[in-house]
């Protein structure tokens, strides 16, 4: 057999298991197992297939875990974002490019570095650690509620900026956080999709992607109305917050931040026209209603 061969059938048993990408899927699974580029490939496609019985099983067995449905990038355990590879598994969501656009807006928004960002909801650490890679900001925090999360959000820190660069601790949304803490600009991609919702997702979301990174109850905006009421009391004067939404949650969103003592709200969207990110700034003029 040769190692066109070989990948052909790769790409075949994809095929057959419905995988929509089965071509650029199977092509990434045997770049990883066998470590051959797309140029070694093409000079050697016709050559006899020359790998240890090892590494054919290993290729066979991932195609298996792909053709199941599992994602891609858990197989793989990395995705790139902002052009930095990040490790993934089955405790963070997967970064999605979807959320390049709010960490493009802060970059955007923010040129002073000598500021201070926290991100709720962290996951990956995909938003907070590219914003400090790529910002140079003084001054990153990140939390998250799940303690797996933080650990794989750490070993990215690592990875891309060295240790102890971002300060990552556990905690509902702000519940760890004291109430004298104060940063500039606070942002989130924290859980937005119904819950009915989630059903109807493609499997390898919703079989294998973590539920409680997805899950916003039951009309997706729980956590905007907690981020909306608590934001406020954790931002400096002229903070603003920034927060991920679903493509259809942009007036509900900017309502509930109007609604908290935030002016100056904005619904931005992303590279395929959708609206993405919200954002609004600290009003300080706002008086909360009598109760
Ligand atoms: N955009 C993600 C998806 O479509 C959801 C992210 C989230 O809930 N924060 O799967």
């Amino acid at each position: 057999m040769t190692w066109g061969e070989l990948l052909l059938s790769g790409q075949k048993k994809l095929e057959s298991a419905g995988i929509r990408e089965y071509s650029l899927d199977g092509w990434y699974l045997f770049e990883h197992v066998f470590g051959m580029s797309r140029a070694d490939y093409l000079l050697r496609s016709r050559e006899t297939v020359t790998a240890e019985g090892k590494a054919l099983e290993e290729f066979w067995e991932k195609l298996s875990r792909r053709a199941g449905r599992e994602p891609l990038q858990h197989i793989l355990g990395v995705q790139e974002f902002m052009g930095l590879e990040f490790y993934v598994n089955s405790d963070v969501l997967i970064p999605r490019q979807d959320t390049e656009t709010l960490v493009e807006t802060v970059l955007c928004a923010h040129k002073n570095r000598g500021i201070s960002l926290l991100d709720v909801c962290t996951g990956s650490g995909c938003i907070a650690i590219s914003l400090a890679a790529l910002g140079k900001y003084a001054h990153v925090e990140a939390a998250d509620i799940s303690n797996a999360a933080l650990l794989t959000a750490e070993k990215n820190a690592e990875k891309i900026l060295g240790a102890d660069t971002v300060k990552f601790r556990c905690s509902d949304l702000f519940s760890a956080f004291a109430p004298e803490e104060r940063f500039d600009v606070i942002v989130s991609n924290p859980p937005y999709i119904p819950s009915k919702v989630i059903e109807g997702l493609e499997p390898e979301v919703r079989d294998f992607e973590p539920r409680m990174a997805l899950d916003g109850s039951e009309d997706g905006l729980f956590f905007y109305r907690k981020l909306a009421e608590e934001s406020r009391s954790f931002l400096k004067e002229n903070g603003a917050v920034y927060f991920e939404i679903g493509y259809d949650q942009g007036e509900a969103v900017e309502r509930l931040l109007s609604g908290h003592g935030f002016k100056d709200t904005e619904v931005i969207k992303d590279l395929s026209g959708r609206d993405r990110v919200v954002r609004g700034k600290w009003n300080p003029a706002w008086k909360a209603p009598a109760a």
